[in-house]
């Protein structure tokens, strides 16, 4: 015998066949409360969808430091031999909850670590840079990926002009539209922080850090002819990969590096190192291992766990801080913001987004579907004389504060040595890439730029790619005027 269906508040059900109505052929009746609560909940069951990275995967595991870096920081969760209990999401960024994890796009790779000093996020992404430096174009940005207004289709020339008339995207439109812009699964990609971080160390000595997270089961890609085959075949393909990997015991795994800027070598690096779209060279700052991050725990519930997740860059724990980085800047508010509309002011408290190493002393208090709260004795407004919490700079992150010019301005990024919108996408294209990498590039900038770009969107198309390397774009010109003659003979 199981037990008995019950409302949301415990009471026994009648029925989950027939509704109440007067007489057989009768109306329904209102006070079928059941009924009612549960067509209602069903209409309730969505939050929004996250407005990027609505399309993803996650699951559970955990950090282990292999290494010592306590010189570098002093966060609890990077001392040697530290192991840590992990969150991770991995999604798309333009398409929506059911859009194919195939489609070519940037993916996402959101970390959550419960530290014992607090939740740490980190949220990344697969590729190193990013399409924009400031945050005032991201609206334009993402806009201009997602949907036409009018008719509700996605529209090539609508990127394209975007990235065209931002030629700062050169450097991330070339990693997405080569080999690494479809990774054959989540599992087979790197996780970078991408931003510019700060460490601090138990000295009180700062340095600028960044994030990689490198596959240990090596990096594979799908070609544009297969990702579109398994758009078809299985919209779902890189979640049922991440879930089935787990089930099955095989445990994706990625070894932790960062590369540490002393700080004073910002200012006379040979790019500005607080700007997204620009790597810092491997050859200058060579990679430390820190430790291995493993994904061992499938969610209990995927809405629950993953759904529900909410990371925010600015969950930082002490010996962990900010950067002059401004997309960092605008993402340490932003993604609060979005979870407080998404899933509701109290969303710390939802079960993914709990601290689970740390204790919650907070003075935050009600608002809407508030479950956990202070004891009655204890007073909701500090200073105080009856032994509420009290803030302890002592122990709280200390990486808030840099040094700068003062001068309250609106302008771009001190301009460095070999800064430039295309110099580090000319250097992926020349110094990295192999031939048949090159060949691959050309092909589905090609493809991609058929799909809908006209002039005067077409024209600037041509001028980008020249400006990125300029065999390339001669390639990428001719195969262009070839498909279009192609299909206006056809
Ligand atoms: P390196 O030669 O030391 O590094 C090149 C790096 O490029 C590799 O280590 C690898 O990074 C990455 N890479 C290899 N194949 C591809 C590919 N098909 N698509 C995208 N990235 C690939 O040189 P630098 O560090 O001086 O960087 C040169 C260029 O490499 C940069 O302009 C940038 O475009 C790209 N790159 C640099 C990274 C960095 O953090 N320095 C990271 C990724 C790309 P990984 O080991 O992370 O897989």
């Amino acid at each position: 015998m199981t037990e008995p269906t019950t409302t949301n508040t415990g009471i026994p059900v009648e029925s989950d066949d027939e509704s109440l109505t007067a007489g057989a052929q009768g109306p329904i009746l209102l006070h079928d409360h059941y009924l009612i609560e549960k067509l209602a909940q069903f209409n309730r069951e969505r939050v929004p969808e996250r407005i990027v990275h609505a399309k993803g995967a996650g699951a559970y595991g955990e950090l282990v430091v292999t290494n010592d870096v306590s010189r570098y920081t002093k966060a609890k969760l990077f001392q040697p031999g530290a192991r840590t209990e992990s969150l991770a999401r991995f999604s798309t960024v333009a398409g929506e909850q059911g859009s194919p994890d195939t489609w070519r796009d940037p993916r996402g790779f959101a970390v959550k670590f419960y530290t014992e000093d607090g939740n740490y996020d980190l949220v990344g992404n697969n590729t190193p840079v990013f399409f924009i430096k400031d945050p005032i174009k991201f609206p334009d940005f993402i806009r201009s990926q997602k949907r036409l207004p009018g008719n509700g289709l996605r529209d090539h020339n609508m990127q394209w002009d975007f990235w065209t008339l931002r030629p700062e995207s050169a450097h991330q439109v070339t990693w997405l539209m080569g080999d690494r812009g479809i990774p054959k699964t989540y599992r087979h990609m790197n996780g970078y922080g991408s931003h510019t971080y700060q460490w601090i160390n138990a000295a009180g000595e700062r340095f600028w850090v960044k994030y990689h997270f490198k596959t240990d089961q090596g990096i594979e890609y799908l070609t544009q002819a297969d990702a579109d085959r398994i758009a078809g075949e299985d919209a779902d393909y890189h979640r049922k990969d991440l879930w089935e990997a787990i089930e099955r015991g095989d445990f994706p795994s990625w070894t932790v590096y960062v590369q540490v800027m002393p700080v004073a070598e910002a200012e006379g690096y040979r790019f500005n190192p607080f700007d997204l779209t620009k790597v810092w060279s491997h050859k200058d700052y060579p990679l430390l291992e820190v430790g291995k991050w493993t994904l061992n725990r499938n969610p209990r519930n995927y809405f629950v766990d993953i759904e529900q997740a909410a990371f925010e860059p600015s969950n930082v724990v002490p010996g962990i801080g900010f950067s002059p980085d401004k997309m960092l800047l605008g993402r340490v508010f932003a993604y609060a913001d979005a979870h407080r509309y998404r899933i509701g002011t109290n969303y710390a408290q939802l079960p993914p987004n709990q601290a689970r190493a740390a204790e919650v002393n907070s003075y935050s208090k009600e608002g809407a579907m508030r479950y956990h709260y202070n004891e009655p004795n204890v007073p909701v407004y500090a200073p105080n004389s009856f032994g509420g919490p009290h803030a302890a700079p002592e122990r709280a992150p200390d990486g808030g504060i840099w040094d700068f010019d003062p001068a309250i301005v609106r302008a771009g990024y001190l301009r460095h040595a070999e800064d430039g919108d295309f110099t580090q996408a000319g250097t992926l294209v020349r110094e990295v890439l192999d031939d048949a990498q090159r060949e691959r590039l050309v092909r589905n900038i090609v493809g991609h730029v058929l799909g809908g770009v006209r002039e005067p969107v077409l024209g600037r198309v041509f001028e980008y790619w020249k400006n990125v390397d300029a065999d390339l774009g001669k390639r990428v010109e001719e195969g262009v005027r070839a498909g279009l003659d192609d299909s206006s003979q056809g």
